[in-house]
């Protein structure tokens, strides 16, 4: 059945409105670069649009399909098997920020970046830092459950969710959770949001927890011949009592590729470099740099760097900001999993890895959070090459496998989309997905939200975005 255009034009306007095939092309795609291509795209100014939109759907049987900015790595945005696609991006105000209670109001098109730099001005902080953070809206962010290098001290999107306002799959408005700190009134469904993917409700409002901004920040690398040390350097730091805010780490195969780059003179024989930030009270972070370049020595670093000016601090910074373009060199695409293991298990992820990469004859690159042993895995390739893609896929499903019985998840922050909705039952389990159905009926009973996700089983989308 075709889109009731006409109707939905009633309720946005026809200038929000778009159902040419150049203009629908702009929104078949995500950073996953699967592509489907829409029947319309709708820009709703509120929540009320948005919930009469969702009423015509479930009374004329459309899907409709929320998106952000569309910088989601698993196609979780794109509207497969065809509808509506509702862009929420002209829902952008900052409502409030409440600088004695320490929270924010805002509409879910607010760009992640824009809003930290607005807390900013009030001396606080929103610390979850994707690394899209100059393009992710804030409801992508809330539906991904996103998170950055600094969810090793912060935490992670969900962790600043204080409540929500959205529009059901059925078309009602709700509010959920409070403006409080505290709040056990009824079933958390805040939570129940964060990471849900678009399939449960589109946010039209999010209220957020801030903190204080902190004083100051400072910058070190370490370099480690042996990867094990670099991986019990990172234990033994959180040991001692400092958490610092950011620890990345890059394996050697990412040195050689940004080397090879940059031409920066990284230590190619190196086995692990861990870039590490500490941030606070000024008078206390230089103690805190010594205390960690002991530690890296102590555990085997072979050279400790710690910036001194900001100059240092944007020179550390740029093997790791070098990575991605890096990596471009080595082969014209990549499946890029966000495979997560405890941390004291990434020396025997990133073995286990390098003993897959050799037996499917295949280049792996492993890069990323140390500190919360969120290791950005690439199985680097060329899509055009049958066999090598074929080869990859094997790869894939084997990485999926390692990771769970070292005790780890599929993803720690790109979700699962369409791109990971084949593996879904690997880690959940057959009555896992079948609980998380019920929810998804009992909220959707016609299922026309953001359908053709996590429950359908479809394995010609291999594992993570091909970048
Ligand atoms: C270069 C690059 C770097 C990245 N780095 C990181 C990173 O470090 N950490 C990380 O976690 N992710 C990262 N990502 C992935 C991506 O940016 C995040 O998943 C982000 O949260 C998506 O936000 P978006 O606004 O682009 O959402 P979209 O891609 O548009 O949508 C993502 C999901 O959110 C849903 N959605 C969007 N808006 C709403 C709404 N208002 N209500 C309900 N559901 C909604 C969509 O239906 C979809 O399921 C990166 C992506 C790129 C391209």
């Amino acid at each position: 059945m075709p889109l009731p255009l006409k109707q939905i034009r009633a309720i946005v306007g026809a200038e929000n409105l778009l159902t040419t095939p150049e203009e629908l092309y702009c929104y078949s795609y995500d950073a996953s670069k699967m592509r489907f291509i829409p029947e319309g795209v709708a820009f709703p100014a509120n929540a009320s649009e948005i919930s009469e939109l969702v009423k015509l759907a479930n009374r004329e049987r459309f899907a409709v399909f929320p998106r952000g900015s569309g910088s989601g790595m698993v196609g979780a945005c794109l509207p497969r098997g065809g509808g509506l696609v509702i862009v929420t991006n002209r829902l952008n105000r900052i409502i409030e920020i409440d600088a004695d209670n320490m929270t924010a109001v805002i509409e879910p098109g607010v760009i992640t970046g824009d809003f930290q730099k607005a807390a900013a001005e009030y001396g606080l902080f929103y610390p979850p830092d994707p690394a899209s953070l100059p393009f992710s809206s804030m409801g992508g962010n809330v539906a991904m459950c996103a998170g950055g290098p600094r969810a090793v001290k912060y935490g992670v999107t969900r962790d600043y969710l204080l409540g929500l306002e959205l529009v059901l799959p059925t078309g009602e408005i709700v509010r959920t959770g409070t403006r409080t700190m505290k709040g056990v009134v009824g079933y958390d469904i805040t939570r129940l949001m964060a990471g849900s993917e678009g399939t449960l409700g589109i946010f039209t409002r999010i209220v957020l927890k801030l903190i204080p901004l902190p004083e100051s920040v400072r910058t070190l690398t370490a370099v480690f011949p042996k990867l094990e040390d670099a991986a019990n350097a990172v234990c033994e730091i959180l040991r001692s009592r400092i958490i610092p805010s950011t620890m990345e780490l890059m394996d050697q195969a990412t040195i050689g590729a940004v080397e090879n780059h940059l031409r920066m003179g990284l230590p190619t024989d190196a086995e692990a470099i861990i870039l590490i930030e500490v941030d606070g009270p000024d008078g206390v972070l230089d103690g805190q740099v010594e205390r960690i370049e002991q530690i890296c020595r102590k555990t085997g670093a072979s050279r400790t760097d710690a910036a001194k000016s900001q100059a240092d601090r944007d020179r550390l910074w740029k093997a790791r900001r070098g990575i991605s373009p890096a990596l471009g060199r080595i082969r014209p695409g990549k499946i890029n999993e966000d495979v997560t293991v405890p941390r004291t298990q990434i020396p025997a992820f990133v073995r286990a890895v390098r003993a897959l990469a050799e037996k499917y004859n295949l280049i792996i690159v492993c890069f990323g959070h140390a500190g919360d042993g969120n290791i950005h895995t690439n199985i680097m390739l060329d899509r055009k090459d049958a066999d090598e893609l074929g080869r990859a896929g094997e790869a894939v499903e084997e990485l999926f496998r390692l990771v769970l019985d070292l005790g780890g998840t599929l993803s720690g922050e790109h979700g699962i989309g369409i791109a990971k909705s084949p593996f879904i039952e690997m880690e959940v389990g057959s009555e896992g997905l079948r609980a998380m159905w019920k929810i998804k009926q009992a909220l959707d009973p016609l299922n026309i939200m953001n359908p053709g996700k996590m429950f359908v089983s479809d394995r010609s989308f291999l594992g993570g975005s091909f970048a």
